[in-house]
């Protein structure tokens, strides 16, 4: 899973990735740049360095591997120097499954990040590029995190995940990025006041601020993959649209691919 920033894919793919993860699969998280703007007393190196080290504790809670890219944040633009970046963590990683933003999104990290995997889609295959790391035998299927964003076109919502039995995991995962959770977010958001001050309050705040809604079109999606009686009991979930450049999988592949679908 490739993010703009270190809490990006924890968010949007953090339950999908523990439930990976305990099944023995390996998963990485990508930030494609380091978060070195998202605070509002700290900068630089100092607040890069703290970020890269919640990004570790995260990443041991979720059970998976993070990587962070020594990208300015608030400056991502999509060059060919990070593209061939992207190309070569995908490649090294041998991965099946890659997961990124939409190119549609307020953040200008999120738009090109977004960007910069859809250029990689076709490329990590491709020898003659970035060729000190082998190219991939197979293209991998690229998937696009969910978001409510409406233009150009809205997110389609074509494999759902049921998180319920994981989702505490995750916010405890999630609760690493003290930075954001607790200090950078709520007070870019004006919400400061909010976050309660002790570690059990805040960890239960976090679980009540950072559920997402289940949308209509994700509980159909559940409901195609789990069986309409077991999707109404799902609670928390995460969905992903197909992206059209890398592998196109059939149903069967899918659920191949995301072992969890329908699994009981
Ligand atoms: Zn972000």
């Amino acid at each position: 899973m490739l993010g703009a920033h270190p809490d990006d894919c924890d968010q949007d793919g953090g339950g999908t990735a523990i439930l990976f993860a305990k099944m023995g699969h390996a998963v990485k998280f990508v930030s494609v740049t380091n978060g070195d703007a998202g605070h509002q007393t700290m900068k630089g190196t100092a607040l890069a360095k703290r970020r890269f080290a919640e990004a570790q504790e995260a990443g041991k809670r979720f059970g998976v591997k993070y990587d962070v890219l020594d990208n300015h944040d608030g400056q991502l633009l999509p060059t060919l120097e990070v593209r061939l970046q992207v190309i070569k963590k995908i490649r090294e990683w041998n991965a099946d499954i890659v997961i990124a933003p939409r190119p549609n999104d307020y953040h200008p990290d999120h738009r090109y990040t977004g960007v910069l995997v859809q250029d990689a889609a076709y490329m990590v295959a491709v020898p003659n590029v970035a060729a000190e790391v082998p190219a991939l035998t197979k293209n991998p299927v690229f998937l696009y995190f969910q978001d409510g964003f409406q233009r150009p076109n809205p997110f389609r919502s074509d494999i759902a995940i049921d998180i319920s039995d994981v989702f505490a995991q995750k916010i405890h995962a999630m609760d690493a990025h003290t930075s954001q959770m607790y200090e950078w977010l709520p007070w870019i958001g004006h919400y400061l006041q909010e976050v309660p001050k002790d570690n059990a309050g805040r960890e239960e705040w976090l679980s009540k601020s950072r559920s997402v809604k289940i949308t209509s079109e994700a509980r159909s999606s559940l409901e195609k993959w789990y069986g309409s009686e077991k999707a109404a009991q799902v609670k928390h979930a995460e969905a992903f649209e197909i992206c059209e450049y890398g592998a196109q999988p059939d149903d069967e592949e899918k659920k191949r691919l995301f072992p969890m679908l329908g699994m009981e």
